[in-house]
């Protein structure tokens, strides 16, 4: 049976979300383990183990492995791919900046942001701002994939109990160093996890106008906030509330378009979500094409409405 090395997204204490739709990914094509590396990472590792389904965890512990850093963890990975047949990451962020490395450290093809597993090395992936679907099969010895986590259901957190090996690579690197991060906190869902996003774009107008007309609705909703580009790239909001074949990828149960007009490259991020209600006054919006459910009309009369409305009957 193939053995399959998937890369864990964590905080030092628990795993990230996408990690888990990655574990369900590399479960369909064989035996998983899993590489917890980062400093002071533990309780990581331990709830790593909890996993369902997982055969083997790997724990490397150094300071060189804090913050995610890919220049350290891809010489660490190609260390312990001589025992596997295939490296899976979450495409997140991190993990979109470790994979291409490993891929280039073992000289094979990375698949990326994987749909779905249809053989042992067939999968199928979006193309074309995710219009397309390609099958996609490897011939390479061994194969680097990135996994859309809204593409698979996330393994059980809790229930296993896998071994634990503690595991010691090449450490520092000396490529790239850690200066620090500046975390947005908000008291919102984080976007990529939340039941309930409320989007809007461009029509927003500007900052003052986006934060006094979205915010509210998602506040009421318990929703996460995210954005076109249009509305991004104008200063609205922060780039991190993208939306789209360059922003993120979503797909809550309910996606709230407002004001956004249905580019393709938007609705590449969000087009798996449950149901999809978009308001926008022109009926020929292509946001409406994909909507369960629209309203033509002007938002700065719909949006506040429909926000004192649920504020009454809460
Ligand atoms: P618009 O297209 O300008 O739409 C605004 C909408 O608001 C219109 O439908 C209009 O009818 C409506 N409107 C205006 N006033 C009101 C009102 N008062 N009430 C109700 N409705 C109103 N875009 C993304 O979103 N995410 C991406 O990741 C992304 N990646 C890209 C990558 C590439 C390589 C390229 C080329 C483009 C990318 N884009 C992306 C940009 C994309 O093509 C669109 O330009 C963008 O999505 C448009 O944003 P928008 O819908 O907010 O603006």
């Amino acid at each position: 049976m193939s053995k399959i090395l998937v890369w864990v997204e964590h905080d030092n204490a628990s795993i990230k979300d996408a990690t888990l739709a990655a574990v369900t990914a590399a479960s369909q094509i064989g035996e998983v383990h899993l590489l917890v590396a980062g400093s002071g990472c533990a309780a990581a590792g331990h709830a790593a183990s909890q996993i369902v389904g997982i055969a083997k965890v790997y724990v490397a512990d150094d300071a060189a492995y804090a913050n995610a850093l890919a220049e350290n963890i891809a010489p660490l990975i190609v260390g312990l791919m001589s025992q596997h047949d295939a490296f899976v990451a979450p495409a997140t962020s991190n993990g979109k900046n470790i994979a291409p490395r490993v891929a280039a450290l073992l000289d094979v093809m990375q698949i990326s942001d994987i749909l779905s597993v249809e053989g042992p090395a067939t999968f199928t992936r979006p193309t074309y701002a995710g219009n397309a679907i390609a099958t996609v099969e490897s011939s390479d010895a061994k194969l680097v994939i990135t996994v859309r986590g809204t593409a698979f259901i996330k393994a059980a957190p809790e229930g296993g109990s896998a071994p634990i090996e503690a595991v010691v690579g090449s450490g520092d690197a000396g490529l790239s160093s850690f200066v620090g991060a500046e975390i947005a906190l908000s008291e919102r869902p984080e976007l990529t996890s939340a039941k309930v996003i409320v989007a809007g774009g461009r029509a927003l107008k500007d900052a003052d106008t986006f934060q006094a007309t979205i915010f509210p609705l998602a506040d009421t909703l318990g929703a996460a906030v995210g954005a076109s580009r249009a509305a991004v790239d104008a200063g609205y909001v922060p780039n991190d509330y993208q939306i789209g074949q360059t922003g993120k990828i979503v797909a809550p149960n309910v996606y709230i378009a407002i004001g956004i007009s249905g580019a393709i490259q938007h609705l590449a991020g969000m087009k798996d979500s449950g149901t999809i209600i978009a308001i926008d006054k022109d009926e020929d919006a292509p946001i409406f094409q994909i909507a369960d459910l629209g309203l033509v009309a002007d938002l700065f009369d719909a949006v506040p409405l429909l926000t004192h409305t649920l504020q009454e009957t809460k």
